[in-house]
């Protein structure tokens, strides 16, 4: 008897976020193309969360395929300290000149936690060599930043993080900003600013925790505060980067500026993992110094990968092509058209909308908990249908590659009109 891929692999791996027990068999995809996946039966898929949020231009792209395989002939890794090559310096220079003025150097890592460990790292030495010590971190209820410790540290305490709590640092928590209780924020920062590092936040919209959206005013309002407190402030835009958010970057919908930024997921279209971390030279120059204690002291063995660097380059490439543009335009109206339909339907609590993501929460008995039995439900109904949403908890979303066609985000909001009635 030949084993299907699926029971080879339910005899070696081990998956994320995954009960291995009770969970179903993965589902073996044997090939991607645009917005489809395709498994080992010959099923097809919309890849509706665009695989983890990281598909921006859809799956075996051509061109990033060609661009890659290219450079695989011509460089394919390099130690980067001591080093350099051509993707990352282009790569930096081209993302240089869409990011905030401020923003002034790139480093690179490997994914979205440790583009976050690297700023958390970079405003604690920051301080540090500034000969003062600030180490208060202040950080968003419910927040997401990772997987990694200094990550988990600084996102919400949830399931995930309850089994290794007392070894999380701790981190001042604070409510996303909102007119009504922004000042009552700035009055709790205030009588702990001076000691106070940075301030690290998922601007307008906090993926992980269920698509919960807040404004940018407000945002705009506690940046400046924390500003004039000489807090540093770390945005966080490993998911709202490179079109997601409708703009380029959450930071386009901003009226201050970070001091460091964090990108993943998209920055490759999703082809190949890479982090970075930028920073303002105000940071840079903290650590410029003729003293080798001063200099940062992080890396990891694949910093700036030129494969990944020129699937970065190609990406934003085919991101900044008009067609494009017009593609995320297309999807944002069609989205908000969407909205309007579904937004008073009994079984909707509520819809939010925020570029190419929108969300839609259901009302359930069992509501509050990832892992309520009707996130199954959903995920199944969706899968079954030939769809891949992966609700977490009640809140069902939808975040395409943008090269989605209108007909298959219509068979998409269909769907989820018919389960709205039989679920
Ligand atoms: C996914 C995510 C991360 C972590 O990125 P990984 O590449 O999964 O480590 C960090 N911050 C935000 C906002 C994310 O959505």
């Amino acid at each position: 008897m030949i084993k299907s891929l699926k029971e080879r692999d339910q005899a070696v791996n081990w998956h994320p976020y995954t009960q291995m027990k009770t969970a179903d068999a993965a589902i073996a995809i044997v090939r991607g193309e645009g917005v489809f996946l395709y498994d080992e039966t010959g099923k097809r898929y919309i890849d509706a969360v665009s695989s983890w949020w990281v598909t921006l231009h859809g799956h075996a792209h051509p061109y990033i395929a060609k661009r890659i395989a290219h450079q695989l002939t011509v460089l394919e890794q390099v130690i980067f300290a001591g080093f350099t090559h051509e993707p990352a310096v282009e790569l930096s220079e081209n993302l240089l000149a869409l990011l905030p003025d401020k923003q002034q150097k790139i480093f690179y890592s490997d994914n979205g936690s440790t583009a976050i460990e690297v700023a958390l790292k970079m405003c604690l030495q920051f301080w540090r060599n500034r000969g003062t010590s600030k180490r208060k971190i202040i950080a968003l209820k419910n927040a997401y930043h990772g997987d990694t410790f200094g990550a988990m540290s600084v996102s919400g305490r949830s399931a995930w993080t309850n089994p290794f709590e007392e070894l999380l640092f701790d981190v001042v928590f604070i409510d996303a900003p909102t007119r009504e209780n922004i000042d009552e924020i700035k009055g709790q920062i205030s009588a702990i600013a001076t000691e106070v590092c940075c301030f690290i936040y998922e601007p307008l919209v906090q993926g992980s925790a269920g698509m919960l959206m807040y404004e940018a005013d407000a945002l705009s309002d506690l940046m400046a505060f924390c500003r004039r407190q000489s807090i540093l402030l770390i945005q966080d835009e490993v998911f709202t980067g490179f079109g997601r958010s409708g703009k380029l970057f959450a930071a386009d919908y901003l009226t201050e500026q970070p001091d460091l930024m964090c990108f993943s997921k998209g920055l490759t279209g999703g082809t190949l993992p890479l982090g970075i971390t930028s920073c303002t030279s105000v940071i840079f120059e903290a650590f410029y110094s003729d003293d080798q204690h001063r200099a940062l002291f992080h890396g990891h063995s694949f910093t700036a990968n030129p494969l990944a660097c020129t699937a970065a380059l190609a990406s934003l490439e085919l991101l900044l092509l008009p067609e494009t543009q017009h593609a995320i335009e297309r999807i944002v109206q069609k989205h908000g058209t969407f909205a309007q339909a579904v937004r008073r339907h009994p079984r909707i609590k509520e819809v939010r909308q925020l570029g190419t993501i929108i969300a839609l929460e259901w009302h359930t008995e069992q509501a509050g908990s990832y892992f309520n039995a009707f996130r199954q439900t959903l995920y199944t109904y969706f899968m079954e249908r030939g769809i891949v949403l992966r609700p977490l908890g009640q809140v069902l979303y939808i975040l395409p590659p943008y090269c989605i066609a209108d007909e298959e985000l219509d068979y998409i909001y269909n769907t989820i009109q018919t389960a709205l009635e039989e679920l």
